[in-house]
């Protein structure tokens, strides 16, 4: 299992005020991928934004404008 991966991402994450996660099943693999969700505001407009990753396959999804990972796939 991953376990040990998604606990150090836990770890990093406790500074994150902004926020919340959740745990999601991969689109790739279906192993616990990690779901964040947080807001965004740009020039008065606050944007909803979410970003998934999985600490066992890589698998990277998010709905950002522009994201170099997203962008390089
Ligand atoms: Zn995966
Ligand atoms: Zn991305």
């Amino acid at each position: 299992m991953v376990k040990r991966s998604l606990e150090k991402d836990m770890a990093a994450d406790q500074v994150d005020r902004k926020g919340f996660r959740l745990i999601v099943d991969c689109d790739r693999c279906s192993g616990p991928a990690v779901q964040r969700h947080f807001e965004s505001a740009h020039s008065g407009s606050v944007n909803q934004y979410s970003i998934t990753n999985c600490g066992n396959c890589g698998y990277h999804h998010c709905d950002l404008d522009t994201c170099h990972r997203c962008d390089g796939e």
